[in-house]
């Protein structure tokens, strides 16, 4: 099982900007292996090494092949300068050349490669070491993990295809230190948990990655509150400490803020008092002055926040939030909405997806 923290950008790409065009032709199948054998040594895709050079589409009957010859220096409707070398390949063959185009850089997620495919095929290989997709140390790759396992088993997701809650954690990344945790409705302290940092490999949470990421379970989820948060107040549950706006992430705040406040009493009583804007980072119980919410804190989540709960975060100038299930429904941080990247807010936060597969 492979571990995977990717960073969620805060814009797409364009097709434009993540593309590249390279020059492409048919070729007959009986002639793909020696063609590409001569390209390999007069034209290697050194850039592109990620591109597999033959496309096979299938077309009635039978199917049909293309073949990278070179990258293209010319627009779409040029197609620019030709090495000597590929040219006389294209002669010797008769070959047509078109402009295709092919991304230009390696897929870091599943998901990506299978879009990235739709275009021409690129190869895909997990990153082993979790740290080159995002430049974390290997010792705070760790940490990220085992938050996020801490999450998961805070959502409840003990069964695959368990009608899970959203759940939520935030810690103090620079020593380390619970803060607040939280499901749905219900806050919850569950330092136990926390401490559980083992990770026991045999839960297979790969497998918990693929029940919640596919579609269909997706939309399944009703208990959880940021995946729909438009039919979640119609319920009426006898819990009374059921709220509609209490969402994971909303519960945990609440519980960051009543933490602060049960640390630094006496600001409460002298609203005059100004604010640090900077989170001192040391440990908790050696600062003097109450933090300004939960500025420098990461936050984790199970599913990715909706709009109200994502809001809520840039409000508390939350760090950075770590995710695990991508919300289709009302997904704000890059399934449907995209607030990391709204340059009208005040503050930004760096968003990852941290899953297994
Ligand atoms: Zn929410």
């Amino acid at each position: 099982m492979v571990w995977e923290i990717v960073h969620v950008p805060d814009k797409v790409p364009g097709l434009e900007e993540s593309t590249v065009n390279v020059l492409a032709s048919n070729v007959e199948p009986k002639l793909a292996n020696t063609i590409m054998r001569q390209l390999s040594l007069v034209a290697p895709l050194e850039n592109l090494r990620h591109v597999k050079r033959i496309r096979r589409k299938p077309t009635t009957g039978k199917s049909e092949l293309s073949i990278v010859l070179c990258p293209s220096f010319g627009n779409e409707n040029e197609l620019g300068s030709i090495p000597d070398d590929v040219q006389k390949l294209i002669n010797d063959y008769h070959l047509s050349p078109f402009t295709a185009k092919v991304y230009k850089y390696a897929a870091t997620s599943k998901e990506e490669w299978e879009e990235q495919c739709k275009l021409w095929p690129t190869s895909y290989h997990p990153m082993v070491n979790v740290n080159c997709v995002t430049g974390f140390s290997e010792e705070d790759s760790q940490w990220i993990i085992s938050c996020m396992k801490t999450t998961l088993k805070l959502a409840k997701l003990n069964h695959f295809g368990d009608q899970g809650l959203n759940a939520a954690l935030i810690v103090d990344p620079a020593c380390r230190q619970l803060i607040a945790s939280a499901v749905d409705q219900t806050p919850v302290t569950l330092e136990s948990f926390f401490h559980e940092n083992g990770g026991d490999e045999a839960e297979n949470f790969g497998r918990l990655f693929q029940v919640y990421t596919s579609d269909e379970s997706a939309e399944a989820l009703s208990s959880v509150s940021c995946l729909q948060p438009w039919s979640w107040p119609q319920q009426c549950p006898q819990d009374l400490s059921w709220h509609p706006l209490k969402h994971a992430p909303v519960v945990a705040i609440e519980s960051s803020a009543a933490r602060d406040r049960q640390l630094f009493p006496l600001h409460d009583l002298n609203p005059s008092i100004s604010f640090p804007s900077k989170r001192q980072r040391t440990e908790i119980p050696q600062v003097l002055t109450r933090p300004y919410l939960c500025t420098g804190f990461d936050i984790y989540l199970a599913w990715e926040p909706c709009a109200m709960c994502a809001m809520a975060l840039v409000h508390q100038r939350v760090r950075r939030i770590f995710f695990a299930f991508p919300n289709p429904n009302a997904g704000a941080l890059g399934s449907v909405h995209r607030l990391q990247g709204e340059r009208s807010l005040n503050h930004h936060y760096s968003v990852f997806r941290v899953s297994a597969s």
